[in-house]
């Protein structure tokens, strides 16, 4: 059934709000005739022993496959002997990188005109290792590990991104005063990285003093890369910059040229079912998975559909204090395409 110029990317609908705003970045795709055809996997309701989890090894095959998709958040199961889904899919699919851009939607007014960074989180190691456990009782450890290894493959990208997007500056976020050995061997591989570059400024900031500084005045940073927990809770602030969880867009980088997009935000179990979502996250998502693909011309259709929506303010959802509902909005952008 389709064209030979159809383009296979897989879908993950996700849990929550999942489906609702995947039913929106599938209307607009459908109106702007994409020349995308989706693999549509939903999260199973049995532990898949293949992947120790409730992705099944079909759906990860899938991505494998395809190497682009569009991923909807994914509540975690709660209860013992199985891995989290976005753990499983990290891993298995060696999500390396998690890009976040983040910047002011006109007409849309917060505190800043001018935000525009980008986020770039180590997204495989540090805090994030899942080496937990009791020492004695009252006395826990966690283990963060940092390797050279993903530490040069992330400052890399961060680099080539910067370089490629016509970025001027990368900031390595730390707290290597403390934290000597580990945040000391991230910086070590960012400065090795920097010296490829020297058409970008390269800066090294503390954590603490990077929230100050962000919070201040965001246009100090243009591309920040960090390790994983501060990656975390950085790119939470600069999302609440913009106006929120419901505004923000990511990418998941893996090796081997893999990029599955995703909203920032989670399943937001609050609203769920109750047309009321912002779909601009998973949208925004969508669109740079189109970029990824070089398909310019639609990235920019949608995104130009999506921004005159907002900034028009007739129709906007209840995170941005309108009371238009997800299918509103959703069909406010189609008549902008
Ligand atoms: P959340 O992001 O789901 O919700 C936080 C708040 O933001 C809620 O009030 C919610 O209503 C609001 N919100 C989020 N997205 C919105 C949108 N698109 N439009 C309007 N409002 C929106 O965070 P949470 O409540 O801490 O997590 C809920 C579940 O999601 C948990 O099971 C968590 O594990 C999961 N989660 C998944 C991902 C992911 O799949 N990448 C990320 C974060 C959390």
């Amino acid at each position: 059934s389709s064209s030979p110029a159809t383009i296979t990317t897989t879908l993950f609908p996700g849990d929550g709000i999942g489906p609702e705003i995947a039913e929106s970045v599938k209307q607009i795709f459908k109106a702007s005739e994409v020349p995308i055809e989706w693999e549509e996997h939903y999260v199973g309701d049995q532990i898949d022993p293949r992947t120790q989890s409730f992705l099944t090894w079909e759906s990860l095959e899938s991505v494998r496959r395809n190497r682009v998709g569009l991923k909807g958040p994914m509540a975690t199961p709660i209860g013992k002997g199985h891995r989290s889904l976005n753990l499983t899919l990290r891993k298995e699919l060696n999500l390396y990188a998690n890009v976040r851009p983040c910047y002011s939607l006109p007409g849309y007014k917060t505190r800043y005109d001018d935000v525009n960074l980008i986020t770039i989180r180590e997204n495989t190691e540090g805090e994030y290792s899942g080496l937990e456990h009791q020492v004695v009782r009252g006395v826990v450890e966690s283990l963060k590990i940092i390797t050279r290894h993903a530490s040069l493959r992330v400052a890399e990208y961060a680099f080539h991104y910067a370089k490629a997007h016509g970025r001027e500056r990368v900031s390595a976020i730390h707290k290597a005063n403390i934290m000597q050995k580990t945040d000391g061997l991230f910086l070590k591989s960012c400065r090795e990285v920097a010296e490829k570059y020297p058409e970008i400024v390269y800066e090294e900031v503390v954590i603490d003093n990077c929230c100050m500084m962000l919070v201040k005045n965001p246009a100090l940073f243009d591309v920040l890369v960090m390790p994983n927990l501060y990656g975390d809770i950085i790119s939470d602030l600069c999302a609440g910059l913009v106006g929120g969880l419901g505004l923000t867009p990511s990418c998941n980088i893996g090796e081997g040229g893999i990029a599955l997009a995703e909203a920032v935000h989670g399943s937001a179990p609050d609203i769920a079912g109750k047309n009321l979502a912002n779909p601009t996250a998973l949208l925004l998502s969508s669109v740079t998975m189109l970029r990824h693909l070089e398909l310019h011309e639609k990235a920019d259709q949608i995104q130009n559909a999506i921004l005159k929506t907002i900034a028009e303010g007739k129709y906007r959802t209840a995170d941005l204090g309108g009371s238009a509902s997800t299918t509103d909005f959703t069909k406010a952008i189609c008549d902008h395409l």
